[in-house]
């Protein structure tokens, strides 16, 4: 039987920036268990790789400004590009809505963020219908990583700190004692421990129940269509997102095949299925290709012109909790600890999620950022936050 101090459970980005920061303050035993022959098999691999800081809430903004700042100085090359996030209101309700955000974001520290009106959007993006926007935002620092880069450089660091990763080990549960965690139970045997952080993304429900714990995260299928033009996209275009709809674009990036889109003709386009259920299916659906270019009719005939690349049209998981906010800590379990519930944002949150969760395992509570407001009791206490900026 083996025995370890810290088991990290999952080793997506997530899990890896946890072991990351365990160890940058000196952790050594930590393990990381991945039930995947190599890292990337979940939502991690499956992500576009967008960072931005125009959020709703204050936790959102902060753990942003945090993450974009940790991405730009950690030195691994995470492949950012500060191309910008342009959201656009359609009517006078989103656009109040739209400063107010905007006005708020600025109070935070976010900077390079401003109001934007028809006119400088047309300049923004000279692909879009715009008869009906009204205005929007655009934050200049938003932009594009390469999430697979981020989560290698994270393991690489942590691996040469001491953690060590174990794959094809899956976790079937969690074992406890008089309120205690003392070991998981794998394929591979079971393994003692002191401390456990679920951060199996999509499939954190499952076994935090094994703890008897009831975590409200919810796996949701998230399609992306990737297509081409005959025409080159507009220099510089960022990710572009209609407030209403959700539908939204960007160039592609190939994170495996670095010089696909090198003549920048290739674009990814979604939007959310408010019809999509909870299910773990991560099969593309062929008929979100005709619902997603049926919306880009409307909103660029450039987009309606473009051809699929069905080959690289995917489907992934976004791990959703009622309030659309991470769930960060501890719990009544002793030693057991959450990093889940990203909702769709893990990718960009992941170093401000591992420095809290290191944090709060070694001292006792998140010193860099208050992040009490994303533990699990908020939910026990009716204390959810409201944050409608996500897409
Ligand atoms: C289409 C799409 C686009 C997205 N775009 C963005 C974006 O632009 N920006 C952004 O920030 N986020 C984005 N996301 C969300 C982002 O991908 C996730 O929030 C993030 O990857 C979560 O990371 P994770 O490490 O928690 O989970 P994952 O990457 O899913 O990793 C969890 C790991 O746990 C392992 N695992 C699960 N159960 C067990 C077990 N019992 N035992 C052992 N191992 C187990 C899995 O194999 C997996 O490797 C997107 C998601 C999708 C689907």
């Amino acid at each position: 039987m083996k025995k370890t101090e810290i088991v990290i459970i999952g080793g997506g980005v997530v899990g890896a920036s946890v072991a990351y920061h365990l160890t940058m303050r000196g952790a050594k035993d930590v393990l990381i268990l991945e039930r995947g022959t190599a890292q990337g098999s979940g939502s991690t691999g499956k992500a576009t790789g967008g960072v931005r800081a125009q959020f709703e809430t204050e936790i959102n903004i902060k753990m942003s400004l945090y993450s974009l700042d940790f991405l730009v100085n950690c030195g691994f090359d995470c492949a950012y590009e500060p191309r910008g996030y342009l959201f656009f209101a359609t009517d006078e309700k989103q656009f109040d809505y739209v400063r107010r955000n905007v006005e708020f974001q600025k109070k935070i520290g976010v900077k390079d963020v401003e109001v934007v009106d028809k006119k400088e959007i047309e300049k923004i993006c000279p692909i879009l219908n715009t008869e009906d926007i009204v205005g929007g935002s655009f934050g200049a620092n938003d932009g594009f990583v390469n999430p697979l880069a981020i989560m290698r450089g994270f393991t690489e660091q942590a691996l040469e700190n001491g953690a060590k990763i174990q794959f094809e080990t899956q976790v079937s549960a969690i074992e406890t004692e008089g309120g205690k965690v003392v070991a998981v139970a794998t394929n591979k045997g079971r393994i003692e421990c002191e401390k456990v952080v679920i951060a199996t993304g999509a499939w954190a429900r499952e076994i935090a129940n094994t703890a008897g714990i009831d975590l409200p995260v919810s796996p949701q299928k998230r399609q992306i269509v990737w297509a081409k033009s005959e025409k080159t996209l507009p220099e510089n275009l960022p990710m572009v997102i209609d407030i209403g709809s959700g539908f939204h674009f960007r160039p592609a990036r190939d994170f495996v095949d670095h010089a696909a889109n090198s003549d920048n003709t290739e674009v990814l386009f979604a939007y959310p299925d408010p019809d999509e259920r909870e299910s773990t299916d991560t099969d593309f659906d062929e008929s979100f290709i005709g619902r997603v270019y049926e919306k880009a009719k409307h909103r660029s005939p450039f987009l309606f012109d473009t051809k699929i690349i069905r080959e690289k049209c995917r489907a992934g998981l976004y791990e959703n909790t009622p309030d659309h906010h991470a769930i960060l800590g501890g719990c009544d379990v002793e030693g057991l600890y959450f990093a889940n519930g990203f909702s769709g944002h893990g990718v960009m949150h992941s170093p401000a999620t591992g420095k809290a969760l290191s944090e709060i395992i070694l001292d006792g509570k998140a010193s860099f950022l208050d992040v009490s407001c994303l533990s699990f009791d908020r939910f026990a206490k009716g204390e959810l936050l409201h944050e409608t900026a996500f897409i």
